[in-house]
């Protein structure tokens, strides 16, 4: 029986200084991502997806089993969207900021506004609309995943409380600041790069 299995993170365990402590990397990766995959792993054998890719999952599952699945993806997605130093968005996602936001500032209030105001637990994330030909900031609650609307995540920020109680208690706001600081901008970029995004 194939199962999955916890992906590496692209950083150290013991955290990102000035951003994520040892002890949210503890909880937030070794607990909660780790059991997501333990739940699915469960869930999987006589559910007929046996045997599928883990996007296959978030784009056909229902009920707990694309819970599960979704938060897997999610996560993984979540962390190779961080940097632990500093970086600037790339070329091209400097061309679509200007092109849809007319500044970084914009770019971010919008961004902000969108992260902190999602009630409840969830995610804010970059997409890519295919259909608009255009990026645009969407929320996602609890384990929902964009693609499922037809569109191509580029950067997500988990916005769920577990993400960020540790470090900064009830301050999603003060999480986000410095979530915004440590973005992998050359992960987005590669992306726009593999889905071929012109504007
Ligand atoms: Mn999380």
């Amino acid at each position: 029986m194939a199962s999955f299995t916890l992906r590496e993170l692209p950083f150290s365990k013991q955290g990102i200084p000035g951003f994520l402590s040892a002890e949210t990397i503890e909880f937030h990766y070794g607990k909660h991502h780790q059991g997501y995959v333990n739940k699915l792993n469960e869930l999987l054998p006589g559910s007929g997806f046996e045997g599928s890719s883990l996007e296959d999952l978030v784009l056909k599952a229902q009920g707990a089993l694309f819970n599960n699945a979704a938060q897997v993806w999610n996560h993984d997605f979540y962390w190779l969207g961080l940097s632990p130093s500093p970086q600037k968005p790339g070329p091209m996602m400097q061309k679509l900021i200007n092109m849809f936001w007319g500044n970084e500032a914009s770019f971010r209030k919008e961004f902000e506004q969108k992260a902190t105001t999602l009630f409840g637990s969830g995610w804010c994330g970059l997409v890519w609309n295919p259909s608009h030909k255009r990026t645009e900031i969407v929320q996602t609650s609890n384990a929902e995943n964009p693609m499922r609307q037809g569109l191509v995540p580029l950067l997500t920020c988990d916005v769920w409380e577990h993400a960020y109680y540790i470090d900064y208690r009830n301050s999603r706001p003060n999480y986000f600041a410095k979530w915004w600081d440590h973005i992998n901008w050359d992960f987005v970029e590669s992306l726009l790069k593999k889905h071929n995004v012109t504007v």
